[in-house]
């Protein structure tokens, strides 16, 4: 009987509105890339997807893509361990463990899933896992599948996160667990220290790289580049959402017997279908581009240094920040609304986030760089942001 839950939910549906946390969802009638069209059949300048590469719509991968649906076709129907296991698949698999300088790789169908199935096969209630308070959706809920005691630190805290792993000494195994960028922020997470510490309290290391995998540090290693470290973070995921191409997928690489353990127990992995062929072998021939240049980054950590630097001139209040990540602080949640539908009028386009996106009065636009924006197109973006800046008296 639907009739006593529906009232329930419209009255639930409403009080989000009212408090005006309602998500409305814009609708995009072209490809993904630096310029998108709308349905109003509007163009704009797009800073808010996670496109960094601009891979998104790049004709080598919508190559590779079409050939695998000729020679592999289009669903496995199937979970890995059955019948859904491709020479494709365990190519990608070696590609993204040499990319990152690990022992072995398990895709998921997400990220979300690669974080919701590694905990729980690994560690029980003799365990304690150590989580950054910024940390992912996915790996809270991760954590949650699993019955380890929980410790918290404060995001990026290392004074905090020495004292949680004080707290946690008598645990059989310890993992400090990790993103290696802060999406909302754009910080990175202290990798050097969060080693130094890991060595001095006997534990173990999990880094998300989603936002960083392709984007941080000079070839676009991640964070494990940036401080140097490849090879010593015992668990790494990922995701082919972003960066790497856009379209779906997750993966956790690192310790051969941790990944081994993870096809026999991990439970997305075991009871959810297998990623289609189109998709794992563009993800094969993103991370061979990958292995010949670095010219994205290139372009892209130039883009980055380029509007940060404007932004800054312009007088704005932004974020430091070392991904392509750039907040701009606004601290007022109506002001980032208003600013961010001005921005649109403009035609660039961009969210405002505020709370419980992130702390009260820190509201905020989030742009994001990507290698597929021109000069122009920056230029273009950080006129807009001045104009609306100056009309809104925000800056002078
Ligand atoms: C986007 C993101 C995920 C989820 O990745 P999907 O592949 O889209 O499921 C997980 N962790 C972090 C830090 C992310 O930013």
């Amino acid at each position: 009987m639907y009739g006593k839950i529906k009232e329930h939910l419209q009255k639930k549906l409403q009080s989000i509105r009212e408090a005006g946390l309602y998500k409305n969802e814009r609708l995009i009638i072209s490809p993904q890339d630096a310029v998108i069209r709308l349905s109003t059949g509007k163009e704009a300048l797009n800073f808010c997807a996670n496109n960094y590469l601009g891979l998104s719509n790049h004709p080598a991968l919508i190559q590779a893509a079409t050939e695998a649906l000729q020679s592999h076709g289009y669903g496995m129907s199937s979970v890995r361990f059955i019948c859904g296991t491709t020479d494709l698949h365990k190519t990608l698999e070696q590609k993204i463990a040499d990319f990152f300088g690990t022992e072995d790789t398990i895709l998921y169908a997400a990220c979300f899933d690669a974080n919701g199935g590694i905990f729980e096969p690994l560690f029980t209630e003799e365990d304690a896992i150590i989580s950054d308070s910024l940390n992912h959706a996915s790996i809270i809920d991760g954590v949650r599948l699993c019955k380890a005691k929980r410790f918290r630190y404060n995001n990026a805290d290392m004074q905090d996160l020495e004292a949680q792993l004080i707290l946690a000494k008598d645990a059989r195994f310890k993992i400090i667990v990790t993103d290696g960028v802060f999406s909302m922020d754009g910080n990175v997470a202290p990798l050097d220290q969060i080693n130094i510490l890991a060595k001095k309290y006997d534990a173990l290391i999990m880094v998300d790289e989603c936002h960083s995998a392709g984007v941080v540090g000079d070839t676009g290693r991640g964070v494990t580049e940036l401080f140097n470290i490849r090879g010593e973070v015992d668990i790494i995921t990922g995701t082919l959402g972003k960066a790497f191409g856009g379209a779906l997928g997750g993966f956790t690489t690192g310790r051969k017997e941790v990944i081994e353990l993870l096809r026999q127990r991990s439970r997305p992995y075991l009871f959810s279908n297998s990623l289609p062929p189109a998709v794992v072998n563009a993800g094969i021939k993103m991370f061979a581009m990958m292995a010949e240049t670095s010219e994205l980054q290139d372009k892209l950590h130039q883009n980055t240094r380029y509007f940060m630097s404007e932004m800054l001139a312009a007088g704005f209040d932004i974020k430091p920040s070392k991904s392509a990540i750039c907040a701009v602080m606004l601290y007022d949640a109506k002001l980032s609304q208003d600013f961010a539908a001005r921005l649109l009028d403009e035609g660039i386009f961009v969210i405002g986030f505020y709370y419980p996106v992130v702390a009260q009065g820190q509201a905020r636009i989030r742009v994001q760089l990507s290698a597929a924006h021109t000069h122009a197109h920056l230029e273009k973006a950080v006129a807009a942001f001045t104009k609306v800046g100056k009309s809104l008296a925000i800056i002078k």
